[in-house]
């Protein structure tokens, strides 16, 4: 384990099966402790539920100043229906790129923050230090980081870096989420006489209208753009002839600074009308301006690696750190890893390897310039 290279351990990460639902990220996330631990890290272990694991490792410490958290997650999200060419948890290779479920999203990130951590560890004493925190079940909700923040164990982070796929380039934040399911109810009748009943479907029908005129009122955020609504699911009626008495709809709001989630919902909540609303996730947006001067360091450090100064831009998906801000509350966030994110839930998810080296050093190096 000691002379492990990067891609090797990313091999070794993709060979435990996390696909999420269910999980199942407890031997992935020991494995991951255990080095930590031999490191001379000091772990923790949180599970929300049966195999649900996070890790949360620290070395260092101050007070004068609170430590670096470098986060990723270990569950990776299904194989999806099409065939995969290569196995997708073997680790294959071909050329510079190495094959698997979870490859770029995001297992090599979590490996080249490992391997950041295993050269950094014999520098981190009598420094602020760094807080590792690898979650359970990111995809499909950001669960594993939810549960966490609402324990104690996050203690404190001055800074975060998210190691999602971005290529290596330095993304300066995401937009919030906002998602509900909402039904309709109605009075069924036998589809010869609809005046007898009351018919859910056009109800839902009326609201997605209205829905999709929705104004948020907001002001376009200079680097976000807009806030977005988009009604993925309509289902209603169990029959032709028949009145449908149910009809649900399922509404994707992505939000950027400044969009007040709690008016949102209560303008859609009128709106709709007598609906029933389930919101079943509320993430604020995660944003930190481009001339933070910690950012404007983050930008230095990629710029060898890219060749070129980066511009401010943010990602089009959601993170951990929604959830970690919680705790965290207003530290400059950094997503930053070595995946493509264009390869996130595809079949035959690849990573390049390159990439993972280069994030190493670049994590490495953010570490250096924190415990200056
Ligand atoms: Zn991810």
């Amino acid at each position: 384990m000691k002379n492990q290279d990067p891609v090797s351990l990313t091999q070794s990460l993709l060979r435990f099966d996390t696909v999420n639902p269910p999980g199942r990220e407890r031997d992935c996330a020991h494995h991951a402790g255990a080095m930590l631990q031999e490191w001379g890290y000091k772990v923790e272990y949180h599970e929300y539920a049966d195999r649900r694991t996070s890790v949360i490792a620290r070395a260092g410490g101050s007070d004068a100043k609170a430590p670096l958290c470098l986060t990723g997650h270990l569950d990776v999200v299904s194989l999806g229906t099409r065939k995969w060419s290569h196995d997708p948890f073997a680790g294959e290779t071909a050329g510079d790129r190495l094959y698997g479920r979870g490859s770029s999203d995001m297992k090599a990130g979590v490996a080249a923050i490992l391997i950041a951590a295993r050269t950094m560890a014999k520098k981190l004493s009598g420094t602020p230090g760094v807080v590792l925190v690898l979650t359970a079940a990111e995809e499909g909700g950001c669960i594993g980081s939810k549960k966490l923040a609402e324990t104690q164990l996050l203690g404190r982070a001055g800074a975060i870096v998210v190691g999602e796929p971005t290529s290596n380039y330095p993304f300066v934040g995401h937009k919030g989420s906002l998602k509900f399911n909402a039904s309709f109810r109605g009075v069924s009748a036998h589809g010869s006489m609809p005046h007898l009943g009351e018919n859910a479907v056009y109800k839902a029908a009326r609201a997605v209208a209205k829905l999709e005129a929705f104004d948020f009122k907001a002001k376009k955020h200079p680097i976000m753009g807009e806030p977005t609504l988009n009604v993925g699911t309509f289902e209603g009626g169990s029959g032709v002839n028949l009145v449908p008495d149910l009809a649900k709809i399922g509404v994707d709001i992505r939000t950027v600074p400044g969009v007040d989630h709690k008016k949102v919902l209560q303008r859609i909540k009128q709106l709709l009308g007598k609906a029933e609303m389930d919101v079943f996730s509320d993430l604020p947006p995660v944003s930190t301006a481009p001339d933070d001067e910690w950012m404007q360091r983050v930008f230095e450090i990629c710029k060898p690696v890219l060749g070129k100064k980066p511009r401010a831009r943010t990602a089009t998906y959601m993170t951990d750190a929604a959830n970690l801000l919680k705790v965290y509350a207003g530290v400059p966030t950094v997503v930053l890893g070595p995946g493509e994110a264009q390869m996130a839930h595809q079949t035959d998810e690849y990573c390049n390897m390159e990439r993972i080296r280069e994030s190493v050093a670049i994590y490495e190096a953010l570490i250096d310039d924190w415990i200056r």
